[in-house]
């Protein structure tokens, strides 16, 4: 539990279990603001978490959706719905991955569950490669690939998992180094990694850009060189685009396109955005991979129509509206906004992101430790005036998360960064 909302204490109900302690209620949203029980306005730079992927409310999607409810809510994967096949056929083709299937589930964690059994099935092994720093969900398979103890408590896990230098520039033993050397020793790393391993690992799961971790990238082209490792090994790629797909990082649709030398990977994991704030979740993988999963291949709510109708509907908006266009030109105006804002705060270690994903690491000036006080602090003075933000980053580290929908104008970005200015500076 995280105390951070002070003012809803005597409604806050004793029988939820919540991530922090104070909670603002939301009532409704438009665009990207969002309002609370007391009426208060607050423009939303974390999107939800990163699921408000276009705007809040926006009409072509609750069309869809209010449309969709009056002809059938439900079917389930045993039966077709025509929006699931449209869905998965845009996602199969947009996923780069040749021969493509998509089997939908409907959150993150399950959709990284899926992928891990399916690459666990296929390969015969429980022996997973993930990065240090990682966040995969928070289902018993998924904690065990997460390299951050925060999230498990025990660290039981019925996966065998190596943990894998090279997703965090800004500490750890390559902290410093260019890119071309920071890639080199995180390749030789790996080697030396898997040199002492018995074989048969069945698959490395990675975030492009770890999310939770504190929107922390690894120079471009990182994958790219673990493929070819992993190639030698026989060891997939999990590609983790729960918070990277559709546009979000600016320059690139998925994440694993930074990388597009490793061509696409084996098995991509999508959620969040793609429902504008529908449960969607989903994998996809080639066709030899995917039919492993054979019986398993079922899932109550996985495919809803109601939820596959907003997808696309949510899709087709953001093709159509260019808005990986708008994440990168405005996310690129913001990241400079949010370094001006920072200078000379001293907590302040970095200011880093791509496209509308955009972190400031926090950490104490004098020791150089993680300062989640001071996080906290940013994150109550900034919903004070205004502004909800994100926090993150490992067992070791602070940052502020940066996250607004994809439509974010240049006055929306000037407004945010304002107040997220005063905020940092209160520190
Ligand atoms: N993978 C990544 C990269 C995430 O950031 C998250 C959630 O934050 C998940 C998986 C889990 O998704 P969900 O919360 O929808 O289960």
């Amino acid at each position: 539990m995280n105390s951070l909302h002070a003012r809803h204490r005597s409604v806050l109900p004793d029988w939820l279990a919540l991530y922090y302690d104070d909670p603002i209620e939301i009532t409704h949203g438009e665009g990207r603001y969002v309002w609370d029980a007391d009426g208060r306005r607050y423009l939303d730079f974390f999107g939800g978490i990163l699921t408000t992927m276009t705007a809040h409310a926006l009409p072509e999607v609750t069309k869809a959706v209010a449309e969709q409810a009056g002809r059938i809510v439900h079917s389930s994967t045993l039966y077709l719905n025509r929006p699931m096949v449209e869905l998965a056929e845009r996602i199969a083709t947009l996923s780069g991955i040749p021969d493509a299937r998509v089997f939908f589930t409907t959150s993150g964690t399950e959709a990284n569950d899926a992928a891990l059994l399916l690459a666990t099935t296929y390969r015969r092994s429980n022996q997973i490669l993930a990065m240090r720093n990682s966040y995969h969900g928070r289902s018993f398979s998924t904690v065990g690939v997460t390299g951050n103890r925060t999230w498990s408590p025990t660290g039981l896990s019925p996966l065998q998992t190596l943990y894998v230098h090279g997703a965090v520039r800004s500490r750890g033993p390559f902290a410093g180094l260019t890119d071309e050397r920071f890639t080199e020793a995180a390749v030789a790393d790996l080697e030396d990694l898997l040199g002492q391993t018995r074989s048969g690992v069945a698959a490395l799961i990675a975030e492009p850009v770890q999310g939770v971790g504190g929107f922390t990238s690894p120079p471009d082209g990182l994958y790219a060189a673990f493929r070819r490792v992993l190639d030698r090994h026989g060891i997939l790629w999990i590609s983790d685009e729960v918070q990277t797909g559709w546009g979000r990082t600016g320059d690139h649709f998925w994440g694993w396109q930074a990388h597009a030398q490793a061509g696409p990977p084996d098995l991509l994991t999508f959620a969040k955005g793609i429902g504008n704030g529908m449960a969607i979740g989903g994998v996809v993988a080639r066709a030899e991979i995917m039919n492993c999963l054979d019986a398993n291949s079922i899932s109550t709510f996985g495919g809803s129509p109601v939820t596959m109708a907003a997808g696309l509907a949510n899709l087709g908006y953001l093709l159509d509206h260019d808005l990986q266009g708008n994440a990168r030109r405005v996310g690129g105006l913001l990241i400079e906004r949010l370094r001006a804002a920072a200078a000379g705060v001293d907590t302040v270690r970095e200011v880093r992101g791509r496209g509308l994903m955009i972190g400031i690491e926090l950490a104490d000036p004098v020791t150089g430790r993680a300062a989640p006080e001071a996080a906290s602090a940013v994150l109550e003075a900034a919903r004070e005036g205004g502004l909800l933000i994100g926090k993150g980053g490992g067992h070791d580290t602070s940052a502020l998360r940066v996250a607004p929908p994809l439509s974010l104008t240049v006055a929306e970005a000037e407004e945010g960064a304002a107040i997220l200015e005063q905020a940092l500076r209160s520190l």
